[in-house]
């Protein structure tokens, strides 16, 4: 049987580099022909070959209410029909400011923008602005977008300047970034006492969820917030993933930490590119057309994202929708672990609201450095089972999966079942 699956790569590659339009789409990770998709419904996805899968990717989280909830389809619908843009004010960009405002108390003033990469580029932009200092500081393993500021690893030795981590970032850039182990606060306290009336910003995934999951250590966010107040850096809380998928008050609320400023995207475009960055009213204020910082976009606040998006985040206010949702990606976590463990199988698990973390490892990761020794290869096995067995996860052992509010107690423990299944003949 021909797959139409291997047909749309091949040809993909003749017209699209890598036949992907962003490069972890193309299964170099664990192997393999990329599946095409067709379509979706609730949590379910079907490829070009039309077999069904359990999404836990839900399109790198945005799906949160499942795929074509009829809330969403039906705003988006009324929306298009009214016309596609008009790079004018909307009043359902007033109406999705206010609301995020009001859901997260960090928020005193937002601008929208279409992507997460705009909304921390800028983010980081009006930091300096605001300060008028050049050196930023982001974490080994947190991912933030495609800037050049942001694609930096870390040199060799501690406190080194940043290198570049993708050709065609200049090295003087990849310099002004500092770049840190996560959840290690001496080595934060270390930067900041070494360079810091020269640090712009920090930026940080308060869950990171793009290196498989790690959560924060307590000490680790409370050391962001006390060296940035101390040394007068602006504190971003890159919530692109964790913002309306761990909480309705994002992660802030989640643990309890308050940033200078946000960045937003995925869920709240319910699907559709719409992506925010907002925080303190001073900083804010520095943003054109007021201030001196400038920030633009064509498609900006677009009529029918924001309309995507607002359906989306009236389905998450819905009373115990995170109850709900954290309960099934622990039903998920839970019941992997135990099979896993009965069958005697070095794996663990964690979630955090509706983000959960899959590890081929002893214990639950907390650095950069754990996430990178966990068993790759098991991994890829382990995705390549399930994925025949029809459950789609992320075709990365680095990234974090999505439950979404479609997913049944069933949907979970069939998914848990053909996990059994695959584990028993494992060894
Ligand atoms: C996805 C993501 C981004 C980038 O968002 P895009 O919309 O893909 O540009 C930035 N930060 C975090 C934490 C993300 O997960």
């Amino acid at each position: 049987m021909t797959s139409h699956n291997q047909e749309l790569f091949d040809a993909s590659q003749r017209f699209i580099p890598g036949g992907v339009n962003s490069p972890v789409r193309a299964f170099r990770s664990v192997g393999g022909t990329p599946l095409f998709f067709q379509k979706g419904l609730g949590a379910y996805v079907w490829d070009a070959d039309g077999k069904r899968y359990t999404d836990y990717v839900g399109s790198w989280g945005p799906m949160i209410a499942g795929h074509c909830h009829p809330d969403v389809v039906g705003a988006v619908q009324t929306a298009a029909a009214n016309g596609l843009g008009f790079g004018a004010p909307t009043a359902s960009e007033l109406e999705m400011a206010e609301l995020l405002c009001r859901l997260l108390p960090s928020l005193e003033m937002v601008r929208l923008v279409s992507s997460g990469t705009e909304a921390t580029m800028t983010a980081i932009r009006l930091a300096r602005g605001f300060t008028g200092r050049s050196r930023i500081v982001k974490f080994e393993g947190c991912y933030h977008g495609h800037s050049d500021g942001l694609l930096v690893k870390a040199g060799s030795g501690a406190l080194t300047f940043g290198q570049p981590s993708s050709s065609g970032v200049p090295a003087e850039i990849a310099a002004l970034t500092t770049v840190l182990d996560y959840n290690d606060a001496a080595g934060l306290e270390r930067a900041f006492a070494q360079t810091g009336h020269e640090i712009a910003a920090v930026i940080v995934e308060p869950v990171a969820g793009n290196m498989n999951l790690v959560t924060p250590k307590p000490e680790f966010l409370a050391a962001l917030r006390s060296l940035c107040t101390q040394y007068g850096a602006v504190l971003i809380l890159d919530e692109v993933m964790t913002g309306f998928r761990v909480s309705l008050q994002g992660a802030q609320g989640y643990y309890d930490i308050k940033p200078d400023l946000v960045t937003l995207g995925k869920v709240m475009g319910g699907g559709l590119p719409a992506a925010a960055f907002g925080g303190r009213r001073d900083i804010m204020q520095c943003l054109a057309p007021l201030g001196a910082v400038y920030q633009a976009g064509t498609l900006s606040g677009n009529p029918v994202a924001v309309a995507a998006g607002l359906a989306t985040l009236k389905l998450v206010q819905e009373d115990g929708f995170y109850q709900r949702l954290a309960q099934r990606a622990t039903q998920l976590t839970e019941g992997l672990t135990a099979s896993a463990h009965r069958h005697g199988i070095a794996f663990c698990a964690q979630s955090v609201g509706g983000m959960f973390g899959l590890y081929f490892s002893k214990t639950v990761p907390a650095s950069y450095a754990e996430v990178m020794s966990c068993d790759k290869v098991a991994f890829n096995r382990f995705f390549h089972a399930m994925l025949d067995a029809g459950v789609y996860l992320a075709p990365s052992a680095f990234e974090a999966g999505f439950v979404s509010s479609a997913h049944t107690e069933a949907d979970i423990d069939e998914t848990i079942a053909k996990a059994d299944a695959i584990f028993l003949g494992w060894k």
